[in-house]
């Protein structure tokens, strides 16, 4: 399949009223979209939690920018990973993973800058909003690391958090619209 039909990922960095890591994967023409409050994890060991929020927009995926006062979720945005993804299974298309999100059970590979290899992303049982984001034991895993504390930087722009809250305070930051 070329690389250009694979669905995206992204990961924005969040800082809200708490800082989390919105995970979004391309599925069914949207972003579907959970909220890391402790963002992904390496770490086979470790299971982060992933709360199921409203899809958005594909063209969602590159913004970076911040969200203003008085909007849902005000305050600084980064693109803190992207890439593109596919089922793990390789007999599965991607047309598969609707089925697999709808069953609550997805296992795909993420190949983004940050994330890449297995990961799986379950959801809790009688617990409908409420998934666990964790990394398959492979190549990529790195036990006993957090990756988001070694990046903190966009993987588009280079800046941190900081420097969109500089930009903003300076006037100096673009304005961004979805589609
Ligand atoms: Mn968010």
């Amino acid at each position: 399949m070329p690389r250009s039909k694979r669905p995206i990922f992204t990961v924005q960095k969040h800082q809200a009223t708490h800082l989390h890591y919105d995970f979004r994967l391309e599925i069914g023409g949207v972003l579907k979209s959970w909220a890391i409050p402790k963002g992904p994890s390496l770490d086979p060991s470790v299971k982060r939690l992933a709360v199921e929020v409203e899809d958005h927009d594909l063209c969602y995926a590159n913004f970076e920018g911040v969200i203003e006062e008085g909007h849902y979720g005000a305050g600084p945005v980064l693109v803190w990973d992207a890439g593109w993804f596919e089922p793990l299974d390789a007999n599965q298309g991607p047309e598969s993973l609707a089925l697999m999100l709808h069953a609550g059970k997805l296992e795909v590979h993420l190949q983004g800058q940050r994330l890449r290899g297995g990961f799986t992303l379950v959801r809790m049982k009688d617990r409908p909003r409420q998934w666990l984001l964790i990394k398959q034991r492979d190549k990529e895993a790195r036990p006993g690391h957090e990756v988001v504390e070694e990046f903190s930087t966009s993987v588009l722009s280079g800046r941190t958090i900081k420097d969109l809250e500089t930009a903003v305070a300076a006037r100096t930051l673009e304005t961004y619209r979805c589609g």
